[in-house]
């Protein structure tokens, strides 16, 4: 299929590349060729992703004509831009970027600051003249947000979670981008772990065009499992829609989406990332997790429980709460990686 109007074209499903972080060098390139081999030609990864763009580059560089790759800076200023880009590339074993995202937009203040003059927008401009990045596109947590950035009409993709539980997206956002022709990437398919269904899951998010689901794989099985899924034609059964349904009532409200609403904390606690702590140790591995996320899951201490966030919270989380959870299991798991 082709991702929106940028004459990319990427299999039905893409790689997400978290998983592989927690796998040795040989395994990762092992479970990446397998994907190659299988079909999948779509590969997203991050600048913040740890060795996960350096295991790509290792498998990938001998077919690198034959994939498309997409990966992420966090940073806003033209400097930060440059050198992200620059290592990304080495890592990589490329010359150029086929999708480089602005990643995790989440607020105006951010976005002015990749707009203002000596910002991450320019030089993205000038890698773009360079010929090291063909297309630009920006990822967001934020519905909000991620409207307003696919409205400004300068992104070729947006990539925004997607699945049977998260399905806010897929009214303006999606709908937006489709009369746009802009390429819509769906991260999370598994609503970041919380469904165990792999094929509930796709069945789901079949039923929508013109959308690439990025799943993680840190396996040659979860390879197979999906790419075996879109061996068969959809059929999405009323029983399918009830256990849909199901998950819906029974976790709704009980996780975070990651959408930033509640921020900013006027004690400093890094709610967001504390809250995925959990998810980010399962996909990441407890000893990895515990360096990744030292600084926010330490921020949590700064609670006074003063309430503001609750208020913002659209899902009535019981953040407070939750984070002394995710604290003490970070504790265990410090502990253990000591
Ligand atoms: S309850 Fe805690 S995390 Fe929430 S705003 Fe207050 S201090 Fe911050
Ligand atoms: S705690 Fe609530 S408001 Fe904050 S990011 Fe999660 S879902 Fe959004």
């Amino acid at each position: 299929m082709e991702l929106g109007k940028t004459n990319l074209r990427v299999s039905e499903a893409g790689f997400g590349g978290i998983p592989i972080i927690r796998l040795s060098v040989d395994d990762a390139v092992k479970v990446l060729r397998h994907a190659y081999d299988n079909g999948i030609t779509f590969y997203d990864t991050a600048n913040m992703y740890r060795d996960s763009e350096a295991k790509i580059g290792q498998a990938l560089a001998p077919v690198r004509d034959k994939v498309v790759i997409a990966t992420k800076t966090i940073r806003r200023d033209a400097d930060g831009l440059r050198e992200n880009l620059e290592k990304s590339l080495r890592m990589l074993k490329t010359d150029y970027v086929d999708l480089y995202q602005f990643h995790q937009v989440a607020s105006d203040a951010e976005w002015n600051k990749i707009k203002q003059e000596g910002g991450a927008w320019e030089e993205a401009q000038k890698a773009k003249a360079q010929g090291k990045i063909r297309f630009l596109g920006v990822t967001s947590h934020n519905l909000l947000m991620a409207i307003k950035l696919a409205r400004t009409e300068l992104f070729s993709t947006v990539q925004f979670p997607f699945n049977f539980i998260e399905t806010e997206a897929k009214d303006e956002l999606h709908a937006y981008a489709r009369r746009k022709g802009m390429g819509i990437i769906a991260m999370k398919p598994f609503a970041g772990g919380v469904i165990d269904k792999a094929v509930l899951a796709f069945k789901y998010l079949r039923q929508f065009p013109n959308l690439v689901p990025i799943p993680g794989f840190d396996s040659v099985k979860s390879v197979d499992e999906i790419v075996s899924i879109y061996d068969q034609p959809n059929v999405v059964s009323d029983q399918d829609v009830e256990s849909m349904n199901m998950y819906r009532l029974e976790l709704g409200r009980k996780f975070c989406r990651r959408c930033e609403y509640c921020q900013p904390c006027p004690n400093g606690v890094m709610i967001t990332a504390a809250m995925s702590y959990p998810i980010v140790a399962s996909r990441m591995s407890p000893k990895i997790s515990v360096q990744f996320l030292k600084v926010p899951m330490e921020s949590t201490q700064k609670c006074t429980e003063c309430g503001e966030c609750l208020e913002r919270c659209p899902y009535e989380l019981p953040i407070p709460e939750i984070l002394k959870k995710h604290y003490d299991l970070f504790e265990t798991h410090r502990a253990g990686s000591g």
